[in-house]
């Protein structure tokens, strides 16, 4: 069998798409495993957050906010009169491109929508198109385009697909910082109630049990008592973990989903046992 590179194997089309960048539609069902799932109702509902509601980005019905449209506009005005930041980042790109080769989203898919110059524009035509003269005046002419559901499911595929790493506002030579912008794009799309779970199930969980994983005490100490018997099992050494315990001293502090991730963590109990 040959054997192929790494270069080989990945090959990503660079080619950028004949259609227009302002055309918003995003196939959700050809592009399934590249978007993210949205937050289940249940901890929208936890955490007070709006619209929760059972919805699929591959359904044609977003089920959206009858006023969704006003709910943004009114959301971005308020973020546009409290971030500076936000304004100077719409109004001062210039489209060098200097941070275009450098979102590995961009690397790793070939889709311009992914390059930071591009992604941050996807905000900023509808920016232009509400909030500047030149937009108002003269629409797509001076690069607006106006907030529809295709526009706004855009953005979900591509806001969420920013980790926020900041690696592209190392290399713009004004300082914008794509990943404040991304952060306004998930704020505003958070007033209509998208959201993905990923990022808002550990924060219902955080809330709700003091982790991410949302394990309850009585789990976790089951958890680190299963571990002392396992361990016993291979060392001979029982150990006595103190949990609640007043006066027991706590030799070993770390977070609750490193202990289930890493269980032989567990095994640094010997460190103290053995002093
Ligand atoms: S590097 Fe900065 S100015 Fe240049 S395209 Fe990117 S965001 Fe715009
Ligand atoms: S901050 Fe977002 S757009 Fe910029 S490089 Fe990181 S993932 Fe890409």
């Amino acid at each position: 069998m040959v054997e192929k590179s790494p270069q080989e194997l990945i090959q990503i089309d660079f080619t950028p798409p004949p259609r227009n960048w302002m055309n918003p539609a995003v196939d959700f069902e050809a592009r399934r495993g590249t978007w993210s799932y949205p937050t289940g109702v249940k901890s929208l509902e936890y955490l007070g957050m709006p619209n929760p509601r059972e919805w699929s980005p591959t359904d044609a019905d977003w089920k959206l906010p009858e006023n969704w449209q006003q709910i943004i506009h009114d959301g971005f005005k308020d973020l546009l009169k409290k971030y500076r930041t936000l304004k100077v980042f719409m109004d001062i790109c210039v489209r060098c491109g200097a941070c275009a080769d450098k979102c590995h989203f961009f690397i790793g898919s070939g889709d311009p929508k992914n390059m930071p110059v591009l992604r941050a524009e996807l905000l900023r035509s509808v920016y232009r198109q509400d909030f500047t003269t030149a937009g108002k005046i003269l629409g797509s002419l001076a690069g607006g385009r106006e907030l529809t559901e295709e526009v706004l499911k855009e953005w979900y595929y591509y806001f969420f697909q920013c980790t926020e790493c900041r690696r592209c506002s190392v290399f713009c030579p004004y300082g914008i910082d794509t990943a404040e912008i991304t952060m306004m794009a998930r704020e505003l799309m958070n007033l209509v109630g998208l959201n993905i779970n990923w990022i808002l199930e550990p924060v219902a969980n955080c809330k709700r049990t003091g982790n991410h994983l949302g394990i309850q005490p009585h789990t976790y100490k089951d958890n680190v008592e299963f571990l002392v018997d396992e361990l016993a099992d291979v060392t001979g050494i029982k150990l006595d973990p103190p949990i609640n315990r007043k006066g027991g001293g706590d030799p070993l502090r770390h977070p609750v989903g490193r202990l289930l991730r890493r269980p032989r963590d567990l095994h640094l109990c010997r460190v103290p046992h053995a002093l």
